[in-house]
C-alpha cells in the first residue's frame, strides 16, 4: 500500500489524472484535514478504487493524556500498528506540536526511553505531514492552523531519516499545506556531523538544534553512544558551518544530570565551546527514566544557568512542561509496549 500524503499535491494530480481535476484538491485537503475516505465526500466508486492502493489517513489518534498545565500527549497508531508519539503544547506565544521521526530510535542515550527498544522502522514524509495533521484537527478547526511552532524532538533521530525529514520539509512549509514558517521549525539532532554539513548547504531557515549532554568527549561517551564517533569540537565546527551558511542561531541541548555533567568546570568548558559560535544553551533537568541517573534539582539548574550568564553564555532553563504525563521522548510509548507485553 502508498500513502496518499507522502505525495505532493502535484504528484497527487498525476495519480489521479483519470478523475476531474478537483478531485486532486480533494484528496489533499482531506489529508491536511486529517480525514480518511469516509469522512469524505468523495464518490463511493472512487473510494473503492483508490482505497485498494491508497491510505488516506495513515494515523490515528489511540489515546490522549492531559496535563495539569494543558499539554497534551498523544499515543497514535500507524497504519501497521505501530505506535508514536506526539506531544501537543499550549503556550503563550503559540501553540507547538513536538512530534517524532521515526518508530523508536537506535542511538542509544543512557537518559532517553525512545531508544530502549532500538529502532524499529523511519516514518515517512507522510505519516510526518498526518500525524501533524491529526493533531492539528484534534486542537481545533480541521481546515485552521491550530499551531505556530514545531519541534522535531520527539522519538527518533530526525538525521537518521534525513531524506524524508527533509522531503516533510518541504511538504510542511509549502504554501498550499500547512505553510509553516521555516523559522518556527526547529529540529534536534543528537549530533551526526555529516548530515549537519549536507543539511547546512540546503539552507532551510530552520533552527537546528544539537543535544550536547556534556562538555568533554570522555563524559558524553557514557552517555551518548554517537559520542565515540563525533567529538564535541568537530560538532562545533559543523555548526560554526552551519551558522556561515544559514546566519541562524543555533542551539545547544543540555539536560543537567547530577554528578554527571553540572560541575564548575561544565561551565567553564561550555563557555569555552560557545565562545566564537553563534548559539544559545537551552539547560533542561533531566526527567528520570527509571535509570541510574539522577536529576540536578531545579534550584540548582536555575543557578547553573545564573552562572552561565555570568561567565557570558547566552542560556535559559527551560521550562518543563507535562512531566505529569511521561512527558518526556518516548517515555508513554515505552510504558504501553510494556503494559501490552
Ligand atoms: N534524537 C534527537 C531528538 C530527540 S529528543 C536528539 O537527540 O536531539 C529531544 C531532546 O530531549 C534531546 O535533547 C534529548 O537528549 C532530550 N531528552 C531525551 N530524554 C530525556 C530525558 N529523560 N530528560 C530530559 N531530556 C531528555
Amino acid at each position: 500500500m502508498k500513502i496518499f500524503s507522502d505525495y505532493s499535491l502535484n504528484e497527487i494530480s498525476n495519480i489521479l489524472a483519470d478523475f476531474p481535476r478537483f478531485r486532486a484538491k480533494q484528496v489533499f485537503d482531506a489529508i491536511l484535514q486529517g480525514k480518511d475516505y469516509a469522512d469524505t465526500t468523495l464518490p463511493k466508486s472512487m473510494i473503492e478504487k483508490l482505497s485498494m492502493d491508497y491510505i488516506l489517513k495513515p494515523v490515528s489518534i489511540l489515546k490522549v493524556l492531559i496535563s495539569k498545565d494543558g499539554t497534551k500527549k498523544y499515543l497514535l497508531k500507524l497504519h501497521d500498528d505501530n505506535i508514536i508519539e506526539c506531544v501537543y503544547l499550549k503556550q503563550d506565544y503559540g501553540n507547538t506540536i513536538c512530534m517524532s521521526t521515526q518508530v523508536g530510535c537506535r542511538m542509544g542515550c543512557k537518559f532517553c526511553a525512545s531508544t530502549s527498544n532500538g529502532l524499529v522502522r523511519n516514518l515517512s514524509s507522510g505519516e510526518m505531514l498526518s500525524t501533524i495533521a491529526v493533531v492539528n484537527a484534534d486542537n481545533g478547526k480541521c481546515n485552521d492552523r491550530n499551531f505556530t511552532n514545531i519541534v522535531l524532538m520527539g522519538s527518533g533521530e530526525p538525521f537518521d531519516n534525513y531524506d524524508n525529514v527533509v522531503r516533510w520539509l518541504d511538504l510542511i512549509t509549502d504554501e498550499m499545506s500547512f505553510n509553516v514558517s521555516e523559522r518556527n521549525i526547529s529540529l534536534s539532532t543528537c549530533g551526526l556531523v555529516d548530515k549537519i554539513y549536507e543539511f547546512s548547504k540546503l539552507n532551510y531557515n530552520i533552527t537546528l538544534c544539537v543535544s550536547l549532554h556534556a562538555t568533554t568527549d570522555e563524559v558524553r561517551r557514557t552517555i551518548m553512544p554517537i559520542a565515540n564517533r563525533y567529538t564535541i569540537d568537530e560538532i562545533v565546527k559543523a555548526l560554526k558551518a552551519y551558522v556561515r551558511e544559514n546566519s541562524r542561531r543555533v542551539v545547544f541541548e543540555y539536560c543537567l544530570i547530577k554528578d554527571v555533567n553540572d560541575t564548575d568546570d561544565d561551565i567553564h568548558r561550555l563557555r569555552d565551546i560557545s565562545r566564537d559560535l553563534f548559539c544559545h544553551v537551552n539547560v533542561i533537568c533531566l526527567n528520570p527514566n527509571g535509570g541510574a541517573l539522577r536529576a540536578t534539582t531545579r534550584k540548582q539548574a536555575l543557578d547553573f544557568v545564573s552562572r552561565l550568564n555570568k561567565v557570558g553564555v547566552s542560556a535559559t532553563l527551560r521550562r518543563s512542561q507535562g512531566s505529569d504525563i511521561e512527558g518526556a521522548c518516548g517515555m508513554l510509548r515505552a510504558k504501553t509496549l510494556k503494559e501490552n507485553k
